[in-house]
């Protein structure tokens, strides 16, 4: 890791707080008020499920950014120098025919920064500076970019949250109403 990213970083920080943050106000503003008044049933399942959603954000938050993404395999990587030889002369005839992504003249497409050949679905990561499979995008929030290996857990983040958010506005909403209507 080059320095220089090291403050890309500070937006993982924010959400590795934000997390935790929402977790605790949650069960402070909305739930404690509710165990006070003696909804015991209620806040209990309340805050079992906060609990347990609040793991899988964070798991699979963790697990988008620990996996890789994905690099070129080692079979692809035959560097331009070595393009002379009788082997690599007949793995890349081979390997145009395999890919469906070429470019305008129909060679396979080749990276110009990592000097390797691109596989279908293969895009270069000017942030991540390396060649990614199957590259969705590069995302600020993970500090990462989001590709073959860790997509699984990016999608699973974004429905646990939005599962989340959706329970977090269905009960706090009514703490807020009441909050109104009390006064
Ligand atoms: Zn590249
Ligand atoms: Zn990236």
């Amino acid at each position: 890791m080059h320095h220089k990213n090291l403050g890309h970083w500070a937006v993982v920080v924010i959400v590795v707080l934000l997390i935790p943050w929402t977790y605790v106000s949650y069960i402070y503003h909305f739930m404690m008020p509710e165990l006070r008044q003696g909804n015991l049933l209620y806040s209990t399942f309340w805050i079992s499920a906060a609990t347990f959603m609040t793991a899988l954000v964070s798991y699979t938050y963790y697990k988008c950014i620990a996996i890789h993404p994905g690099s070129v395999p080692d079979t692809w990587r035959i560097t331009q120098n070595s393009e002379s030889s009788e082997l690599s002369q007949r793995e890349s005839t081979m390997r145009r025919r395999s890919t469906i992504e070429l470019k305008s003249q129909g060679a396979v497409r080749t990276c110009k920064y990592c000097r390797v050949r691109k596989p279908d679905r293969v895009h270069h990561c000017s942030k991540c500076n390396q060649c990614v499979l199957k590259m969705d995008h590069h995302c600020v929030w993970f500090n990462t970019c989001i590709g073959y290996r860790n997509y699984k857990y990016f999608f699973l983040f974004i429905v646990y949250l939005v599962v989340s958010e959706a329970a977090l506005m269905a009960t706090g909403m009514q703490e807020f109403i009441l909050c109104f209507t009390e006064v």
